[in-house]
């Protein structure tokens, strides 16, 4: 018997790992990108000697990727050299207070009780706490099948109420700590999932856990190294990668996928399809009217979602002692930026602005003496709220430098090359809905219970990975959501591999 045709539709790093697993597993794998390269998010840009990375910095949850490695048969250490980052990141106030949290416990320990001596206990008390809440929501909201019902039920009362879906993330960060400036760190945790900290369930408080007890990593290179290692594991294992492909419908019939049609006219015939596409995408675009239920298209097409990013991509002449290779430069009013960010759908007046220097670590990721800034601030997806006009992006761009330059970093001046890329552009170039960088919004006490299934209820043969489906978005998130994704369609196709 021939092996199973599967289609991987986008190579982003949750389509990857579904086809290298699915490939490991013996299935026939094709995987079609509508760009010219795989990698989705997970993108650079080089100019003028200069080199960014245009999308994530920070890599948590390092033994996801070793558990990929491992099943595509080798070792992470031989793939990919990550480095550990120190600080992890610093943390800048306009009145001058400065923070470097370290991956060392005690060295961080130093550093809070030079800012903010009341809260030394608190800040140990809430690290265990997110641990704990680690420890019970790690199999029911994040490795495991979507939560349901079900899933809260199997935890024990007394370890469940740890969940405190009535509180939000600085309801109980208020808890343990006093400090403006603690609380303002704890809470930025919510941007990971493009979240509020004001908004979010207390749940996902459990993110600092994965930062803060676990470690950061950077991949020597810069994290674009991890696209360029999953699309080798692919290649390694026969996965067939079609650039410049885009799929424009997936075929059904009678309640079963049976291919894809692409731009090109083309059509491919699929025993299983995997999408790597945002869900609301799917729904909406990919599968003709009808074929699923009118409320399940609503609910991913008109549901909140969660935040977008204005970037900046600076080559900037010159040394900036100041910044370590992630700096945060807080707003002075954090409540302020995330009400104007959600309830108004505008970029806030007094953003916070997070700068990553890969050339701290890379030192050729710049020209010698030079610094390549990625410069990163929140955003409201796309909305009626606010519009990217050429003025609008101009005005903004003046806006962050001039934010910067309250920190002393202003870098005007010295900027050699740069590159603006808006919420617009994202959504342009990675086909996410909105241009949210983490689909759905999870600022909502039950968002983990809504967020898109890795196999489709409605479609049979259809499966579903990426960020915006479970369990949600991230680069370790995303390649757990390709590793159940792979895990269910190998099951359904029969095969056996490993996986
Ligand atoms: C600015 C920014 C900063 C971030 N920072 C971090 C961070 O520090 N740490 C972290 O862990 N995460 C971060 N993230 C989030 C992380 O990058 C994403 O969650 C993750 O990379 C998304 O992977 P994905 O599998 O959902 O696929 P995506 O990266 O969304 O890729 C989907 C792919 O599908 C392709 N595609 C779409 N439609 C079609 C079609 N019809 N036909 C063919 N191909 C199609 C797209 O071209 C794309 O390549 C950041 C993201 C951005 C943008």
């Amino acid at each position: 018997m021939s092996a199973p045709a599967v289609v991987v539709i986008g190579g982003g790093a949750g389509g990857l790992a579904a086809a290298i697993r699915l490939a490991v597993a013996g299935a026939q794998v094709t995987l079609l990108e509508q760009a010219e390269t795989v990698g989705g998010k997970i993108g650079e840009h080089r100019d003028a000697g200069f080199r960014w990375d245009t999308g994530p910095s920070v890599v948590t949850m390092r033994h996801v990727l070793e558990e990929l490695a491992t099943a595509a048969g080798t070792r992470l250490a031989d793939e990919l050299e990550l480095v550990p980052i120190e600080p992890i990141t610093r943390y800048l106030w306009e009145d001058g207070t400065e923070l470097d949290l370290s991956a060392d416990p005690e060295r961080s320990v130093a550093a809070i009780r030079a800012i903010a001596p009341e809260d030394v206990d608190g800040w140990r008390a809430f690290l265990d706490h997110v641990r704990r809440l680690h420890a019970v929501t790690g199999e029911a909201f994040i490795y495991g099948d979507p939560p349901g019902i079900g899933t809260v039920r199997r935890i024990p009362l007394r370890e469940a109420l740890i969940l405190e879906p009535w509180r939000t993330m600085d309801g109980v960060i208020g808890r343990y700590l006093r400090s403006p400036y603690l609380r303002q760190v704890a809470g930025r945790f919510a941007t990971y999932v493009g979240a509020s900290p004001y908004s979010a369930p207390a749940a996902l408080n459990v993110i600092a856990h994965v930062e803060l007890n676990e470690g950061v990593w950077y991949p020597r290179g810069g994290l674009r190294a991890i696209a360029t290692m999953l699309e080798r594991l692919a290649l390694r294992h026969g996965v067939t990668i079609r650039t410049g492909a885009r799929v424009i419908s997936i075929e059904v019939r009678d309640g079963r996928v049976t291919g894809v049609r692409l731009a090109d006219g083309s059509r491919l015939a699929a025993d299983a399809v995997v999408a790597n596409v945002d869900a609301a995408t799917v729904a909406g675009e990919l599968l003709a009217p009808g074929i699923l239920p009118g409320r399940r298209v609503r609910s991913l097409r008109d549901g909140r979602t969660s935040l977008s990013g204005l970037v900046l991509l600076l080559g900037v002449r010159g040394t900036t002692p100041r910044l370590a290779h992630h700096t945060i430069c807080f707003s002075p009013d954090y409540p302020a930026e995330f009400r104007s960010l959600f309830r108004d759908g505008r970029p806030a007046a007094r953003p916070t602005v997070y700068i990553a220097l890969t050339a701290r670590t890379d030192p050729e990721h710049a020209p010698p003496g030079d610094e390549n800034w990625f410069v990163l601030v929140n955003a409201p997806a796309l909305g009626p709220g606010f519009a990217w006009t050429p003025e609008a992006v101009a005005e903004e761009r003046a806006r962050v430098l001039a934010r910067l330059g309250a920190f002393g970093l202003d870098p005007d001046g010295r900027i050699a090359v740069e590159h603006v890329a808006t919420p617009a552009d994202l959504a342009r170039a990675t086909g996410a809905w909105k241009g949210a960088l983490y689909g759905r919004s999870s600022n909502e006490a039950f968002s983990a219970f809504r967020r898109a299934p890795n196999r489709s209820p409605d479609v049979r043969g259809l499966y579903l990975c990426g960020g915006t489906s479970h369990p949600g978005g991230g680069v370790p998130m995303v390649l757990l959501s390709g590793r159940r994704a792979a895990r269910l369609a190998a099951g359904d196709l029969g095969l056996s591999g490993p996986r």
